[in-house]
């Protein structure tokens, strides 16, 4: 290995180890990985596999070992601690052949991070400054053991340790430095998001695919990927290219090409929120918006003020919860609810009518509906949601059926009120 060393821009691939024996329980989830991949392939060295092992020696050498032999970037998570359990230092050592010394400066700087805090440095504290011959010791603000980087041949070893905020410092110092220069030049990774409402996943797919597959194949390929979660579809599109405005120009181009196909539902395509989206439609027609809630609970006003500067356009959020509350603060008159049941487009019409004129603005939405698990019936079953919305004169409504527990249902209910508001916004 003598004379071989480290080339610019020579770190292509990846491989992830993380070292624990918590992380194979079902108490703990590795995420340090995923930390780890996002960051690596942000300045574009591949990830190609990964592993979590428990605090076994031989295992943890057979897979460094193998991980050695495949990849040029290894990164091995957690076990650098003080304790008898904690062996990738001696491991990797082991491995690459190297001895480990003591290095005082980094066992002064644990003393004096114990003697900060009034303490005596506990004598087994010591092994967490050892170093194996030739690794470069990363300094760790905000824990004892400082991550290591190693060089062989034309490999790079890298140790991090297993608290996730202690590793996402020293990480982020490298990608903004030493891993830098040696990742593949001229790498910039552009990533987009669409987020779509009102389809479900299944849908957006048979209609985005064939639009998105052609890209895939492309010399220049943009890869997109689905990810629904409640109320909501998000297409990731990411490209590799030599300049970001490069990159930036074919996702502009593609997310036209989605746009076109997917219409009015996909609401963003700038990373902005559901609520962002409606707030900006709100300030830019000068409009204040009231909400009347029954079901959702305020979860709609909730989510409306998370947005900073909301007082620009929210007025006012009343949770009228029972028929009683619809009538006394409201006006919603008994004889409605009795005729039409509390929970009826023609209710929540009169409850977005009425938080209109009390509130004296614009634009009202109101949400009325059964969240279960009792009270369904086959009219209405649980997940029956009325929504109407008033900024015309006229209101509009709609009736929903959602699956899922309480809190899905509350969710999806606030997010199809907001997508609701934001068409009548159009
Ligand atoms: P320490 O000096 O604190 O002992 P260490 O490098 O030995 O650091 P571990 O003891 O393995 O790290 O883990 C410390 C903490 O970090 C634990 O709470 C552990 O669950 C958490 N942790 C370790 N590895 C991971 C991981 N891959 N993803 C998320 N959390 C992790
Ligand atoms: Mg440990």
């Amino acid at each position: 290995m003598a004379g071989m060393s480290v080339q610019a821009h020579s770190l292509a691939t990846a491989e992830v180890i993380a070292v624990g024996s918590e992380l194979l329980t079902s108490l703990r989830i590795d995420t340090n990985s995923l930390f780890i991949t996002d960051r690596l392939e942000s300045i574009g060295i591949k990830v190609v596999a990964k592993a979590v092992v428990g605090d076994d020696g031989p295992s943890l050498s057979t897979l460094f070992q193998q991980a050695l032999d495949r990849v040029d970037l290894v990164v091995l998570t957690g076990g650098l601690g003080p304790t008898d359990d904690d062996l990738t230092r001696a491991v990797v050592a082991e491995v690459l052949g190297r001895h480990c010394r003591e290095d005082l400066g980094i066992i002064e700087k644990i003393q004096r991070r114990f003697n900060a805090r009034g303490l005596k440095m506990p004598e087994i504290n010591r092994r967490q400054g050892l170093v194996p011959d030739g690794a470069v010791a990363l300094d760790n603000p905000n824990g004892t053991a400082p991550g290591l980087w190693l060089e062989h041949g034309n490999k790079v070893v890298l140790l991090l340790p297993g608290p996730p905020n202690e590793l996402k410092t020293i990480l982020q110092a490298l990608i903004e430095g030493r891993l830098l220069s040696l990742a593949p030049s001229n790498f910039h990774l552009c990533r987009r998001i669409l987020r779509i409402t009102g389809r479900t996943e299944s849908n957006v797919e048979e209609i985005a695919q064939p639009v998105y597959s052609l890209w895939k194949n492309h010399a220049t390929p943009v890869y997109t990927t689905i990810l629904a979660s409640l109320g909501q579809i998000e297409l990731h599109l990411t490209t590799s290219a030599e300049t970001l405005t490069v990159g930036a120009e074919r996702l502009e181009i593609l997310t036209k090409e989605l746009v076109a196909v997917l219409g009015h539902s996909v609401f963003s395509t700038d990373g902005s929120t559901l609520e962002e989206i409606v707030g900006n439609k709100l300030v830019e027609r000068g409009h204040r918006l009231a909400v009347a809630e029954s079901c959702t609970g305020g979860l709609l006003a909730s989510r409306l003020t998370d947005t900073p500067g909301s007082s620009r356009y929210f007025d006012l959020g009343v949770v009228t919860y029972s028929n009683q509350a619809k009538n006394n603060y409201l006006g919603v008159s008994p004889d409605l609810i009795v005729t039409e049941g509390a929970v009826s487009e023609l209710v929540a019409r009169e409850m977005a009518l009425c938080a209109r004129t009390k509130a004296d603005v614009h634009a009202a939405v109101a949400i009325t509906g059964i969240l279960g698990p009792g009270g369904g019936t086959t009219q209405k079953p649980v997940g029956t949601v009325a929504i109407a919305v008033a900024v015309s004169p006229e209101p509009v409504s709609r009736t929903f059926h959602f699956l899922g527990l309480r809190s899905d249902i509350k969710f999806q209910a606030t997010q199809a009120a907001l997508d609701l508001l934001r068409r009548e916004l159009e």
